[in-house]
């Protein structure tokens, strides 16, 4: 299979690459030029001889130059097995075969995984690392600037060595990304990167890996992985999955889940979508039939908003489970998707997760095959740059949630009140007051580890959210500027839509998303990014909200949705009415800076033990913030700091605020028409 993909063939700055294809293009340059010395001397008899003997000299070099080329221009094919049949005890074998030569063998395990932009490759985690050649071990070492490079001295007359390792799995509830937990007794996600090495030299494009897959017995298996053959006859029941030939690129690109309990729901036809669902129980894979009616909408909508499509097929890969950490991470041609174990079955938390898959499936267009020039890089050790993370995180984050609301997975209220409680949050962050969105996407590869304390102030991904209200701007300019006649759908058709591909990368740059966004529409979008980009505030960006025809407003009743983030969180949100966010236990998470918590002298990790001298809980504070509403009394909080308890006073009377979208009829309501099926 051809994978082209342009946007990585254009870029070529992985420092092994360019070391490789550099010393290759002197070579041919010196060639070149020794051709150009033949044709000019051609004038006399001597020059003839001369030439003729260059001409034997140059033939002898072409051909010499020409062998070593082609021999170093072969990229390697390495055979990969996988013993995944552990996966319970969290513990994953792995065997390669690497083709090698006499000397230092450079590899590398994966640093820069793809969409979790960040150094994060669980490189902690790697053990049993055992090299063999001829059935003789190796010695090797790390390298002493990069713990992600190895060093293995390959003896003279071996063209190929074994690999053993293993990767070890988190053995107890750890979050994060793909390195967080992956395996319970029921179910795992195999993430390539981390079970593999790969040598230095080449793209990741470029070279082949065979690879095998053991799974458990009696275990089903789910993968946008082309697969040659399944066999379910090994010892002990177990099946073992051989795959086609792919690059490392597709590999990385393509996790397997894995499990007891997995059902698989076919979504759509040519090309084929489905949903490869693994559970801790069988009955959290039957959810109410209408749910797979939203995700079926989901593919046919998203396909309406884009136009096209880049995946052969694609595969939903959906975990439930509360042991593997949760998250969602994007690939081409599949996602892997992790809620909790009743995120299907239970109606609180489906809504709660309701635009996970949406965002995920969006970013196989607005990530995968439209992806920053800065973010494509040859291989996984070259570092990432995250400062277009406001298009390739921030529109598929708008767009998720619109697509949410179209595909009925959301009702067009609760739509409505997920994008109040963004807008909320977003102003009631001071931290906009000296770091600006871009800085936020710029320092991203940290803020996505940064705790949820001081989290107002530090700030955090904010890209994500803040990038829904502003592309709800750019597409409210969109239908105001062009009178209705063309909308950000528009753009994705230009930007992200026909022909119909497989997988394939093509980079942009921010004058690119300029320029489309001209070609829909003539604006000063450059100003109005810059803008976005750079402001301070004060406030969230609410022209998108306000244009379409809405207003944020609050009031006592906290909406349905924000119900269902407080119960996914285990948080009580008072970042409204007096700025602090705390955990069901009391303890404080966040306080707010210049809102009244804050300027009592609260801040976060303290723990609230009692307001108004009654044992904090959460009617208890939610009582006491109602009546202080109509009483001149402080509110007065208990709270435990370091083994030391202090009362704070706060006068504070503005009740429990929550934030709703209330109707402009001075406007026309351009936000219904966005979230409106097509
Ligand atoms: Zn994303």
């Amino acid at each position: 299979m051809n994978f082209p993909r342009r946007g990585i063939a254009e870029d070529d700055s992985s420092a092994g690459a360019s070391l490789y294809h550099g010393s290759r293009w002197l070579l041919e340059s010196k060639i070149l030029s020794n051709k150009r010395k033949l044709v000019s001397s051609r004038k006399g008899a001597l020059k003839m001889k001369l030439s003729r003997i260059l001409g034997v000299v140059c033939a002898f070099f072409f051909i010499l130059f020409s062998a070593l080329s082609s021999w170093s221009a072969t990229a390697p094919t390495l055979t990969i097995f996988i013993d995944a049949t552990s996966a319970p005890r969290k513990i994953f074998h792995a065997k390669l075969k690497i083709p090698a030569s006499a000397g230092d063998l450079t590899l590398y395990y994966p640093k820069w995984i793809p969409g979790e932009h960040a150094p994060d490759g669980p490189v902690i985690d790697l053990a049993g690392l055992k090299f063999t050649a001829s059935g003789k071990t190796l010695k090797w070492r790390h390298d002493l600037l990069d713990n992600f490079t190895i060093h293995v001295e390959v003896p003279a007359g071996e063209t190929e060595i074994n690999a053993d390792l293993d990767f070890l799995s988190p053995a107890t509830l750890e979050a994060g990304f793909s390195a967080g937990s992956s395996a319970t007794d029921k179910m795992a996600l195999i993430s390539w990167n981390q079970v593999l090495l790969y040598p230095k030299g080449w793209k990741a494009d470029e070279i082949t890996y065979v690879a095998t897959l053991k799974i458990p017995s009696n275990w089903k298996f789910g993968t946008a992985l082309p697969i040659a053959s399944a066999t379910a006859d090994q010892p002990n029941g177990e099946t073992q999955i051989r795959f086609q030939p792919a690059p490392l690129t597709t590999l990385v690109d393509s996790p397997v889940i894995t499990g007891e309990f997995l059902k698989v729901v076919k979504l759509a036809e040519n090309p084929l979508v489905e949903m490869d669902i693994a559970a801790d129980s069988a009955a959290a894979l039957e959810p109410p039939e209408e749910v797979w009616d939203h995700y079926k909408s989901l593919v046919e909508q998203a396909n309406r908003l884009f136009g096209a499509h880049h995946y052969r097929d694609y595969h939903f890969l959906y975990s439930l489970s509360d042991h593997v950490a949760h998250f969602g991470l994007e690939h081409h041609e599949s996602d892997d998707s992790r809620v909790d174990e009743r995120g299907l079955i239970d109606d609180m938390a489906r809504k709660s997760e309701a635009s996970l898959l949406p965002h995920e499936y969006v970013h196989s267009w607005n990530g995968k095959y439209r992806r920053p020039a800065d973010l494509t890089t040859p291989d996984y050790q070259q570092p990432m740059q995250d400062d277009l993370l406001w298009v390739y995180e921030g529109l598929t984050n708008y767009l998720g949630t619109v697509l949410t609301a179209r595909s009925g997975l959301l009702t067009p209220e609760e739509a409505r009140e997920d994008l109040a409680l963004t807008a909320a949050d977003l102003d009631h962050t001071p931290g906009r007051a000296w770091r600006d969105l871009q800085d936020t996407t710029d320092a991203a590869a940290e803020l996505y580890f940064s705790p949820r304390s001081w989290e107002s102030w530090r700030r955090s991904t904010d890209f994500y959210d803040e990038g829904t209200l502003d592309w709800l701007w750019a597409d409210v300019i969109i239908r105001q500027q062009s009178k209705g006649k063309k909308t950000l759908d528009d753009f994705c058709h230009l930007f992200h839509g026909a022909p119909n591909t497989g997988p394939m990368v093509k980079t942009y740059t921010f004058d690119d998303v300029v320029n489309v966004l001209n070609q829909i529409v003539p604006y000063d979008w450059r100003g109005f990014w810059t803008e976005r980009l750079t402001n301070h505030g004060p406030g969230a960006p609410l022209g998108g909200i306000e244009g379409s025809g809405w207003k944020v407003a609050y009031d006592e009743f906290p909406s349905e949705m924000a119900r269902v983030e407080e119960g996914r969180d285990r948080l009580i949100d008072g970042a409204y009415s007096i700025g602090l966010k705390l955990h069901e236990d009391g303890t404080i998470t966040d306080t707010i800076e210049g809102m009244p918590a804050a300027i009592a002298g609260i801040g976060p990790g303290m723990k609230l033990i009692a307001v108004n001298g009654h044992k904090f809980s959460v009617e208890v504070l939610r009582e006491a913030l109602k009546a202080g509403a109509t009483s001149t009394a402080p509110l007065e909080l208990l709270v435990e700091n370091t083994d030391y308890y202090k009362t704070y006073k706060l006068d504070y009377h503005g009740g429990e605020r929550y934030p709703h979208l209330v109707r402009d009829e001075s406007k026309p309501d351009l936000l219904s028409m966005i979230y409106q099926a097509k």
